[in-house]
């Protein structure tokens, strides 16, 4: 078998043309442009890029993109204040304090800190809490993103095995929530599982998030499943080339599986696209509309 290739690059193209639809009819509809606030704090290069992708795609959806760029040494205490002013402040719908931060700022009180209905990334502990008890909820942009391509590529979900590797709050964990609300039987595989090729072989549906290079190989894989790659991983080949892998082992798994996300073109693009619907959700729910 060779697996039908699920391409996050157009998935995500599409996804935005329909935001941007969806954020005229809201402008029509209330005189008002849903805001997304990006806070950046030092010189993290990669942070740097994401940042800017997000602005443009923000802007490119016709929604407002308010960037803040704050320096290094810059006090917990006035990222705090940022943030409490961003919540007050009615253009802004959604507020992403990129990470990471730099280490003489906590970041879990920053997190903490950005009002849980303008909280795009999900992160928040009441969108946790909200997404694990079946509210409508801001859920992490990664998952989400996941959830999508998945619903796209297999219509209903209910009653699928499910097997998510890595159980981290920005992925795995909320993947296994989103999963278990489409009614699959869930199980999450993490660093102890024993047998994780036995475990993972079992699975309709596998979604790996691990962060380790190609480590999911072809004959863990059982014929025909879905395989989501969330990992990004740069390795360097014996040319001296960087190249950037997922955490399943590409080649392999596209021979025994159904469908397969490739990286790069796979979850990532997917990523920000989810960060716009999540800002126009948070819109929406603010409004209550
Ligand atoms: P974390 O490091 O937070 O979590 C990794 C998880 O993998 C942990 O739960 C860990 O288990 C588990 N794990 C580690 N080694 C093994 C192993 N040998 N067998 C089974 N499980 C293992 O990573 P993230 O969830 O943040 O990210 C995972 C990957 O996804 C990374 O490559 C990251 O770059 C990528 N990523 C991609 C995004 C995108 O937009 N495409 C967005 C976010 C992440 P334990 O808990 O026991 O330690």
């Amino acid at each position: 078998m060779t697996a039908e290739i699920i391409d996050g690059k157009a998935f995500a193209a599409r996804l935005r043309a329909t935001i941007a639809t969806d954020v005229a009819a809201l402008k029509a509809k209330t005189g008002h442009t849903p805001g997304l606030a990006v806070v950046l704090v030092g010189e993290n290069p990669a942070s740097q890029v994401y940042v800017r992708n997000k602005a443009a795609q923000t802007q490119e959806v016709g929604m407002n993109s308010y960037e803040h760029k704050l320096p290094e040494d810059t006090s917990q205490e006035t990222l705090l204040a940022l943030v409490q002013q961003l919540n007050q402040d009615p253009t802004v719908d959604g507020i992403l304090v990129q990470l990471p931060l730099p280490a003489h700022i906590d970041s879990s009180l920053v997190l903490l800190t950005i009002d849980p209905d303008k909280d795009v990334d999900g992160f928040h502990a009441t969108n946790v809490g909200r997404l694990w008890t079946g509210e409508r909820a801001l859920v992490p942009c990664t998952p989400t993103g996941c959830l999508l391509m998945l619903k796209d590529y297999l219509g209903k979900l209910d009653g699928k095995e499910a097997v998510v590797i890595g159980r981290s709050n920005i992925v795995g964990k909320p993947m296994a929530a989103l999963l278990l609300a489409e009614s699959c039987t869930v199980t999450i595989a993490h660093s102890k599982t024993h047998d994780l090729a036995a475990v993972t072989r079992r699975a309709d549906i596998v979604v790996a998030a691990v962060g380790r290079p190609e480590m999911v190989r072809g004959d863990w894989i059982k014929p025909g499943a879905t395989v989501i790659d969330v990992g990004i991983n740069r390795i360097t080949l014996d040319t001296g080339k960087a190249r950037l892998v997922g955490d399943v082992n590409y080649a392999e798994c596209a021979e025994v599986a159904g469908a397969i996300t490739p990286v790069p073109g796979g979850v990532g693009p997917m990523t920000i696209a989810c960060l716009l619907l999540n800002t126009v959700t948070a819109f929406q729910m603010r409004r209550s509309i």
